[in-house]
């Protein structure tokens, strides 16, 4: 496998195109022939340590919608830290493809995943196969190549394969709807920490949300492009968990500050309840917002965005957020302290579109990007190169070692309301996966 890749990479470059290449990267898949109307949905229990780790599958169910779009089942870029892979059994066709990140892959980074076995819920969500179909999981190794962690067959006319849960209580809001799902990137926000009577609040915060995504450039000149519902579950209590001032609330998602006991890290591990409340409609991709005005967040690629709903950054912070968890950026900011000990391996160019560990000066992955004569390393205290696409040394919370397009982006600084061209474009490029021209 990564020979085979090696092979391919060296090719692609001889030829004098951009990114690197595998056979059936972009394919053309005839939805009508290996798919039906409907989701499949497959629950994963993701465990292990620092240094190994098990995807079991727990269940597998139908569900009633699948949002993405029927021309695009197969990416033409290869991000994330892992990749689910479905093939036609009869045949061995690769139908649909994806790439995600999971909050057990960041845990791995932390210090306690040296000295602890844990579990993390994940879902994964699919169009509804027609046939019996192979499901296979890959993750990266250290030097970032897909390798195989999980096969399962998976036939979807068998009577073991029920009807998804559905979680009670739950009222679907249409806040902004531009056509049907598969045409649209489709985002859909659930509350945490709402309580019944503060079920307006939550809809002028969404109100609030959406503007902001829609005032921010990519997402402005694709507005149309977007579908926006919002789930409402109510919270037996108001706000989310605060562990650090051991705050604690009883609410249907679990929204907790101090993921990894990092003071504004704000996620969840409840997964399964997200996808039981998000399966009552249409998504491509889910937004958590959580009912406090502390400042706070986080997202994974393709696994969901989280952001407190009304604080003074609220505006940055769901876009930035965003930014991560459906555009595959990585954070490109160094200075702030996290709780992850080398998050990217030293020596391995990381997937994300805006950080390069600059390998191969001449093969810059965004060169698109920069006017001829930009050097590179591009020196970050040099005005002339203030708005200049380059490669600025400080990315990925290391101070050396990686490298960030421009000298300031939203994903670099708290506060920016601009995306640099390299994430713009990364973010454009997702938005035309989802809603084709
Ligand atoms: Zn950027």
């Amino acid at each position: 496998m990564f020979l085979h890749r090696r092979l391919i990479v060296i090719v692609v470059v001889a030829l004098g195109m951009t990114g690197t290449g595998v056979e059936s990267r972009g394919e053309r898949v005839d939805f009508g022939q290996f798919f039906e109307a409907g989701a499949l949905r497959v629950d994963l229990i993701h465990s292990g340590t620092a240094a190994t780790e098990t995807v079991a599958v727990r269940r597998i169910v139908k569900q009633r919608y699948w949002a993405g779009n029927q021309a695009n089942l197969i990416p033409d870029v290869d991000r994330g830290e892992y990749r689910v892979d479905i093939r036609d059994k009869a045949t061995g066709t690769l139908i649909y493809r994806r790439g995600y990140s999971t909050l057990f892959g960041e845990w791995q980074t932390t210090a306690e995943a040296d000295v602890v076995n844990r579990a993390f819920e994940e879902t994964l969500l699919m169009p509804l196969p027609r046939g019996p179909v192979e499901l296979e999981i890959a993750v990266r190794n250290e030097k970032g190549l897909f390798e195989t962690i999980t096969q399962a067959p998976i036939d979807p006319g068998s009577r073991l394969i029920g009807r998804g849960g559905m979680s009670g209580g739950v009222k679907v809001h249409q806040l902004v709807e531009n056509g049907p799902p598969g045409d649209k990137v489709d985002l859909l926000i659930l509350g945490d920490g709402y309580t019944i009577i503060e079920r307006e609040k939550f809809l002028k915060d969404c109100a609030q949300r959406v503007e902001d995504f829609l005032g921010t450039e990519p997402f402005a000149a694709f507005a149309d492009r977007f579908n926006f519902r919002a789930v409402f579950v109510a919270s037996a209590e108001s706000g989310i968990d605060e562990p650090r001032k051991s705050i604690y609330r009883d609410t249907p998602f679990g929204m907790s500050f101090n993921t990894f006991d990092s003071p504004r890290y704000c996620m969840t591990e409840d997964v399964w309840a997200i996808h039981d409340a998000a399966a009552h409609a249409p998504y491509d991709a889910i937004l958590l917002m959580s009912n406090t005005s502390r400042y706070g967040g986080g997202a994974i690629y393709n696994f969901y965005t989280a952001f407190a709903s009304d604080n003074e950054f609220d505006d940055y912070l769901c876009v930035h957020e965003f930014g991560h968890g459906f555009g595959s950026l990585g954070d490109e900011y160094y200075s702030s302290s996290v709780s992850y000990n080398d998050f990217y391996p030293r020596g391995v160019e990381p997937w994300e579109p805006n950080i390069t560990a600059l390998l191969d000066t001449d093969n810059l992955k965004w060169q698109q990007f920069v006017e001829p004569g930009t050097p590179i390393p591009t020196p970050a205290d040099d005005s002339r190169y203030a708005k200049a696409v380059g490669a600025f040394e400080g990315a990925g919370y290391a101070a050396k070692g990686l490298y960030r397009p421009a000298v300031d982006c939203k994903m670099f600084s708290k506060g920016n309301r601009e995306f640099c061209p390299v994430c713009s474009h990364a973010i454009t490029e997702m938005i035309r996966f989802y809603a084709p021209d």
